[in-house]
């Protein structure tokens, strides 16, 4: 049975929603993808211009989950700085589990955290704002943002 749905986001673009009540800690899905490097993943998606840094997903290992190719529904999760779902990390592999209680229609959100290579510089602040509304939203989707 199907429990979440991918469809267009009032936060940014499309994104994923619960279609039945969901409990607190819930594994509601796996982050599928290519595994690869960020070197090779960064490469591919300036190479095909995809607009793909949410697509992206950092293992511990250093490597990382492309959810642009071979992905799941689990790509189009919006980022939130007070998130409904975490992520778990098991032998390689992402698993998306509730953080509280999720009604049908809610969307589900994680706190992405970046890590990017480069200094944020004014334009990386752009490209990574965040504009979740939440009570004590940090403006930015990046892990180190002050
Ligand atoms: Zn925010």
């Amino acid at each position: 049975m199907r429990r979440v749905i991918v469809r267009r986001s009032s936060v940014h673009g499309r994104g994923v929603f619960a279609m039945e009540p969901l409990t607190a800690g819930e594994r509601v899905l796996q982050y599928k993808g290519e595994n690869t490097s960020w070197r090779n993943a960064v490469r591919l998606h300036q190479r095909e211009g995809v607009e793909g840094h949410t697509f992206l997903f950092g293992l511990s290992d250093g490597s990382v989950i492309d959810g642009s190719r071979g992905g799941n529904s689990a790509r189009w999760l919006n980022h939130a700085c007070a998130p409904n779902c975490e992520t778990n990390e098991d032998e390689g592999r992402i698993f998306i589990h509730t953080l509280r209680a999720i009604e049908p229609g809610e969307e589900l959100f994680i706190d992405y955290s970046l890590a990017i290579d480069e200094p944020a510089d004014d334009e990386a602040r752009a490209q990574y704002a965040c504009r979740c509304s939440a009570a004590g939203c940090r403006q930015s989707m990046l892990a180190d943002a002050a």
